[in-house]
């Protein structure tokens, strides 16, 4: 962060969207802990941080009378952990503007925060209203956006506030900064061999991810239900599997871009099949063309899982986006572990490995190796976008 805070209301858009149990106790709080080394260099430099965030879908979730139910959907169930983790005064503004927030903010002394009520409270927000924007702008003297996860997004809070500072007052935060350098990294001049590991549900979901990949890669690992629609491209029988027939062509064509660019792709030879999507599911191995009608590949098979983590750890530079298989049932989640395993290994021999978007840091959290990779993306969609090549608009607004 280049910014001298000394001084400096800082408002800085954090990413606080954990979850909450039914006592509206925080079941996970990473996202807390990866945004406290941005506030704490503020206070620490002399200044003073307002803190802005949503929680939740407010306006999706409306009570029966119409209005918002503040009550679950309130910041104020995040003060008392934040104190904890910052060690620091943390005041709350029961409003994200307004009166009382325009208050608190000009009362903040050096070292201590203010944590706004959510951004969601008002439409405002996810429309990116100019005024609104304004609105929050108005409350800090400088602008520091450090919610990665929100950076695809044209929010108020994400993008439109941005408008109101200048380039010598507003920057990312650390959070942000370490995202947008091992994205970039991944992409550009990165160790070979590559490897691109992508799973998932839906090949319409990853295609351009897929076609993205074909520019840098040396070799594209394809496994979870994706790989079915590969399958039946390649004119094999699928059973009962999770296919978008209307996405045949697309993968046919990948699969000639991928050949032409000299990029190997690999699909599961084998899948560990089950007669029905649920975790007690009867199970068998298939070879992953010819799988019985009634049968669905769920996970992909022994075979498929040598020959991807050979791969794997003799890549320098990995990929992971999405799950092998269907990770959630104990009996298909063999697949996904092995990747994980895979990938943790490679890392520990010197190959840098970035796991991004939603399941797939779910698996690596889950089997507790999320240490043993060198980065995990907090964002997921966001980070889709920015590996898609897109151009992020929570990025732009503060680089343009
Ligand atoms: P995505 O959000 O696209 O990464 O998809 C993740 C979801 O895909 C997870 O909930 C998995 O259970 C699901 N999935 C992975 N493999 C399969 C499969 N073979 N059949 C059905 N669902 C799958």
């Amino acid at each position: 962060m280049t910014i001298n805070f000394k001084d400096k209301k800082a408002l800085v858009r954090v990413d606080f969207n954990v979850p909450l149990d039914k006592a509206f106790n925080i079941t996970d709080d990473t996202r807390i802990r990866e945004a406290v080394p941005t506030i704490r260099q503020i206070l620490d430099a002399g200044g003073s941080a307002i803190l802005m965030s949503h929680l939740g879908r407010p306006l999706a979730k409306l009570n029966a009378d119409g209005s918002v139910d503040r009550q679950k959907f309130t910041l104020e169930h995040l003060v008392k952990h934040l104190r904890k983790k910052l060690k620091a005064r943390v005041h709350f503004a029961d409003d994200c503007v307004g009166k009382s927030a325009v208050k608190k903010a000009a009362a903040l002394k050096p070292g201590e925060v203010l944590l706004l009520e959510n951004t969601r409270f008002y439409p405002e927000e996810e429309s990116g209203n100019a005024e609104f924007a304004q609105k929050l702008a108005a409350l800090g003297d400088v602008y520091v956006n450090d919610a990665f996860g929100t950076a695809h997004r044209a929010h108020a809070s994400t993008t439109i506030v941005a408008n109101y500072f200048d380039a010598n007052h507003k920057c990312f935060g650390l959070l942000m900064d370490r995202e947008i350098a091992n994205a970039t990294r991944v992409m550009k001049n990165p160790a070979k061999p590559v490897t691109c590991v992508v799973g998932g549900a839906k090949v319409s979901d990853k295609i351009i991810l897929l076609e993205r990949f074909l520019d840098f890669a040396d070799n594209i690992i394809i496994g979870g239900a994706m790989a079915y629609t590969f399958m039946l491209a390649k004119k094999g029988a699928v059973g009962n599997s999770l296919v978008e027939p209307d996405r045949v062509k697309a993968a046919k064509e990948f699969m000639k871009k991928a050949k032409a660019a000299g990029v190997k792709v690999l699909l599961p030879k084998d899948s560990v099949c089950g007669d029905k999507f649920a975790a007690d599911a009867a199970v068998q191995i298939c070879l992953s063309h010819q799988i019985p009608d009634g049968w669905m590949g769920m996970d992909i098979g022994p075979s498929a899982i040598k020959s991807f983590g050979k791969v794997v750890r003799q890549s320098q530079t990995i990929i992971w986006n999405g799950p092998m298989g269907v990770f959630e049932m104990p009996s298909f989640a063999e697949g996904t572990k092995s990747i994980a395993k895979a990938v943790a290994r490679a890392t520990s021999k010197g190959a840098f490995s970035m796991v991004g978007g939603g399941d797939s840091v779910a698996a690596v959290n889950q089997m507790k190796l999320a240490k043993k990779v060198s980065f995990v993306s907090t964002g997921g969609g966001a980070m889709l976008e920015f590996l898609e090549g897109k151009e992020l608009p929570g990025i732009k607004a503060i680089t343009a």
